[in-house]
Order: structure tokens, then C-alpha cells, then sequence
């Protein structure tokens, strides 16, 4: 016999014994993506459904045992590759889009987060509360175990001792991760210039609003998402990147609030030089009139080119 299931976890007689194990739970949530587009497509509250199911139906069986066995950091990354391609498919954005967008619109935990809460949780749990255990991995503990290795890594990322997580609670350990986490994520907003007005707003990774799965309600997170693809980013150069009516540079900020194509839109929807970007883009809140208007200009910049081809989805 070369492998054992323990409380369904599969372990092999092998070097790397959860190899097959995590690469199981890999595959499953492939599959999950799959399902994603073909199952969730036409349905209305898309972001919301898949956001459910993810949370209750295909994570817990990634997560499944997923505290004692050590994956290695590559897998973590896949699964949060995976987990942002998913919900970039569930608010009908392309690829191209910010990870960091969607994960603050939908509000979810990168995997490697996710890791270290569970990981450190486990030890918290084992030296409040096993005293014989604990005893155990202090013994251990520079012997170049796998998963205390682990441990000790994600302790020096969040800067605590075994001794801080045994002295707090499971809630306060949680909340020093989380903080960790927004920070790493605002740290990588502020590396995207396509999030300029989207990270001066946004300052928690939070499900703020329930999208709707239409075309008007894509085409706003296109604009917040910054993923709109206007000539300065398709541009070879700098005659390219320019807007043919204006002969300026296209950036999004020219097409939504100076450029002479689109005056009279502006004037049916009573934008104005006062009126701010985020109050276009809705950061600060839903506004149906806004909505109309970007997809009203998006129509009029883009048309002749599909959805498909001018967002790229
Ligand atoms: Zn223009």
C-alpha cells in the first residue's frame, strides 16, 4: 500500500506525501471555473451566486485538512491565480483587469493569506491548549520539519513570536493578519496606474456593493477597473495614443470628462468641469444616471468594435 486517506486526506509513501492530495484539490476548483462560465452566465446576481459558491462550496474542500499539510508556495500561487480568474469571469471583466480590483469588489482572501491564518491558527490552537504537543514541535522546532518551517516563515512575515500568538486570541491573530493583507494589497493598488481613482477611495477588501450581470453594470467596473482600453494603452506611439477628434492624448480621464466627442452627452447628463472623476466612476456609491452615461459613451467610442473586442473579455 503506497498511500493512506486520514480523516480524507490522502497521504502517499512518498518525499512530498500530500503531493497528489493538494494537486486533487487543484484540479477540483479547474473545474469549478468551468462550471463558473457555463452554469452562472446568464444569471443576474452572478458576482453574488459565485461568490457564494466559492465560499461555500469549493473552498471548504480545498481547505480540507489544509492546516496540517504544507503545499508548496508555487500550488498557493495557482490557487490564486485560479481564484481571481474566477472572479474576474464573475463580474464579466478581462483578463487584463487588476487582480487587486476584483479581489476589493468582491471582497475574498488571497489564498496565501488564507494559508497563514489556518497554519498559524493550527499552532495557536496546539500551544494554548496541548501541552504535550507543544512540547513536541518546541523540541522540533529547528529541526528542519516542514510544516513548523512553515509556521516559523509566516510568523516572521507578520512579525510575532510563538510566545505573542499564545498570549492573544484567535480573533485578535486574525485581525493581525487581516491587516497584513490590506496593507499588501493597497501596497500593490499603488503599483497599478490604472487604479488611480479606483485605490484613492477604496481602502478595504469588501464586497461594498452587489453587481448586476448586464452590460451597463460591466461597462462601470471597466471605468473603476481602469481596464477600459482607450488609445494610450493601445497606442503604438504617440501619434497612435492620441484621440482623432482632440489630437491629445486618449486617456480614460480625456474621454470621460474633456473630450469634444461627447459634449453634448455630457450636457444631457449635467457633467460639468466640477463634477469628479470618482463621482462618474460611482466610487463612492451606485448612481443609475452615471451608469447610463459611461455606457453612453463607451457605446459611442467603441462602437463598430464589439464588447468582446473593445474590453476584451
Ligand atoms: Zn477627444
Amino acid at each position: 500500500m503506497d498511500n493512506i486517506k486520514y480523516l480524507g486526506v490522502n497521504i502517499e509513501d512518498k518525499s512530498d506525501i500530500f503531493g497528489r492530495y493538494v494537486k486533487d484539490k487543484i484540479s477540483k476548483s479547474l473545474k469549478y471555473k468551468f462550471w463558473v462560465g457555463r452554469l452562472l452566465s446568464g444569471k443576474i446576481y452572478k458576482a453574488a451566486l459565485g461568490k457564494v459558491f466559492w465560499k461555500s462550496a469549493v473552498l471548504p474542500s480545498i481547505l480540507h485538512g489544509a492546516q496540517a499539510c504544507t503545499w508548496k508556495e508555487n500550488q498557493i500561487k495557482q490557487v490564486d491565480t485560479l481564484q481571481t480568474g474566477i472572479m474576474k469571469s464573475l463580474l464579466n471583466l478581462p483578463v487584463r483587469t487588476a487582480g487587486c480590483y476584483v479581489r476589493g469588489e468582491i471582497g475574498i482572501s488571497q489564498h496565501k493569506f488564507r494559508d497563514v491564518k489556518l497554519k498559524l491558527g493550527l499552532l495557536q490552537h496546539i500551544v494554548q491548549n496541548t501541552e504535550h504537543l507543544k512540547n513536541l514541535i518546541l523540541a522540533e522546532w529547528d529541526r528542519g520539519h516542514r510544516w513548523i518551517d512553515r509556521c516559523k516563515l509566516y510568523l516572521d512575515r507578520i512579525g510575532l513570536s510563538v510566545d505573542d500568538i499564545e498570549e492573544m486570541s484567535k480573533t485578535k491573530l486574525k485581525i493581525v493578519v487581516n491587516k497584513i493583507e490590506t496593507l499588501e494589497w493597497r501596497n500593490d493598488m499603488m503599483t497599478k496606474s490604472t487604479l488611480f481613482y479606483y485605490r484613492k477611495v477604496k481602502t478595504q477588501i469588501k464586497q461594498d456593493r452587489y453587481w448586476i450581470n448586464n452590460n451597463r453594470e460591466t461597462i462601470t467596473r471597466i471605468f473603476q477597473s481602469g481596464a477600459v482600453l482607450t488609445r494610450d494603452k493601445t497606442g503604438k506611439n504617440d501619434q497612435d495614443k492620441k484621440c482623432q477628434i482632440c489630437g491629445v492624448e486618449e486617456t480614460m480621464e480625456h474621454l470621460i470628462k474633456f473630450c469634444g466627442n461627447f459634449v453634448d452627452i455630457r450636457s444631457k447628463y449635467s457633467i460639468t468641469v466640477n463634477t469628479t472623476m470618482e463621482d462618474i466612476l460611482q466610487l463612492h456609491g451606485t448612481e443609475p444616471l452615471m451608469t447610463e452615461y459611461l455606457f453612453e459613451i463607451y457605446d459611442f467610442r467603441f462602437s463598430g468594435d464589439t464588447m468582446d473586442a473593445a474590453c476584451g473579455v
